[in-house]
């Protein structure tokens, strides 16, 4: 079978690794637009249940991921300089780029053709394949190109990001709320390995706009966001990895496969970074589809598959993902609570943890806030 991986992102690359090493028969090709060494952002986090889907699907890429890990089982809520520590929530940081170049490393051990510094934009390029899986992330070509098909929605959400790298070491998931005279600044930080931490910024448009930042240049922002975060970074810098302000979109497609193309990843569905699943998504999404692909004779019915299958809980996480984005987005009300309050609040914001969940997953803090509670009262 010639099959053709637009995008060398988790979701290209680990589908791809799959495919090969199971059918070592098959060219599969891989298109990426990017030099090895290069990518966006800084660090990603996974959950428990990510860790366990690559062990089962392929150890020795597995193996190589979790060496680089750097473990915690907190969130932390900075709410008015206080820190309210929730316990029994293990993720696990990973540099983006390592994560790519560990599954670069597998997919051409397994003799996938991965050609870098390749863009492809025009149909005829993608012509000829058996099948063409189409992992060119969020702003996806081929999503663009057969619109009329996919029948996309790309919903541009009201609040600015800025995605930034920093020394300072965060041990563990940290939802920071700082505000100042130009209003709410909200960063979710975490350290993703022996030296650094990720520093994602996020603000309504009203704080952006109040703030100049559509006038400000790239080191302007970030010094400015060094001191509303001074007390955190502890005097250190934020580092740009070309940092810029953007707005989150969010993708979701009426119809996944269009002939022999299927979407995979953030070309598909995307899901609010505070949730911290777009990376889990992506290996799921392509487990999926090498899955369906074995269970079928042909192209046309496994990608039908894939779609029925997978559908459902990608509708589902994306739920608990916009809830997540839409408390992010209306923060500012919720500041007014202790910092107790908020961190109780963020805990179960995305109705995938309740009271009782949370009690298992750290008793600790429950009675802590249960007594708060009561001496309130
Ligand atoms: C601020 C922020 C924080 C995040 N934090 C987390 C997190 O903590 N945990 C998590 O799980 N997820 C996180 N995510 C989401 C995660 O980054 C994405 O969901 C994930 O990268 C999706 O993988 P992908 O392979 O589908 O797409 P991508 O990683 O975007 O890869 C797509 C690839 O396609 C290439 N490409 C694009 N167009 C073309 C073309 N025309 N030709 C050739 N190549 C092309 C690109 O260069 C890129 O390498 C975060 C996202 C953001 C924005």
């Amino acid at each position: 079978m010639r099959t053709l991986v637009i995008g060398g992102g988790p979701a290209g690359l680990y589908f791809s690794l799959l495919a090969k090493k199971k059918h070592p028969d098959w060219e599969i090709r891989v298109a990426e637009r990017n030099a090895p060494d290069a990518t966006f952002g800084w660090g990603v986090v996974f959950n428990d249940k990510t860790q366990n889907y690559l062990k089962d699907n392929d150890e020795p890429s597995w193996r190589d991921i979790t060496s680089t890990f750097q473990m915690w089982d907190n969130v932390d809520v900075i709410h008015r300089g206080k820190k309210v520590s929730i316990r029994g929530n293990r993720f696990a940081g990973i540099r983006r780029l390592t994560l790519l170049q560990i599954l670069q490393k597998h997919c051409l051990a397994a003799g996938v053709d991965v050609r870098f510094q390749t863009e492809l934009a025009k149909p005829e390029q993608w012509a000829g394949f058996d099948l063409v899986v189409a992992a060119d992330g969020v702003n996806s070509i081929v999503r663009r190109t057969y619109a009329a098909e996919f029948g996309p929605s790309v919903d541009v959400r009201p609040n600015r990001y800025v995605w930034y790298g920093t020394p300072t070491l965060f041990h563990g998931l940290t939802l920071i709320f700082r505000e100042n005279a130009d209003g709410l600044w909200i960063a979710h930080a975490y350290k993703f390995d022996a030296n650094t931490s990720t520093f994602i910024v996020e603000t309504d448009p009203a704080t952006w706009t109040k703030a100049g930042m559509d006038r400000k240049d790239e080191s302007a922002a970030r010094r400015y966001l060094e001191g509303v975060f001074a007390d955190d970074l502890k005097g250190a810098a934020l580092l740009s990895n070309k940092s810029a302000w953007l707005n989150f979109n969010l993708v979701k497609n009426r119809r996944w496969v269009h002939g022999n193309t299927v979407l995979l990843g953030d070309a598909l569905h995307t899901a609010h970074f505070s949730i911290g699943s777009g990376t889990r998504l992506a290996f799921e999404d392509s487990i999926a589809l090498f899955e369906a692909l074995e269970a079928r004779k042909n192209v046309p019915s496994a990608l039908a598959e894939f779609e029925r299958a997978r559908r459902p809980k990608v509708d589902d996480l994306q739920a608990a993902a916009q809830t997540s984005m839409e408390w992010f987005e209306n923060a500012k009300k919720d500041m007014r609570l202790d910092p107790e309050d908020l961190a109780y609040i963020l805990m179960t914001r995305s109705g995938k943890i309740d009271r009782e969940n949370l009690k298992q997953r750290d008793p600790e803090f429950v009675a802590m806030y249960d007594a708060w509670k009561q001496g309130r009262k």
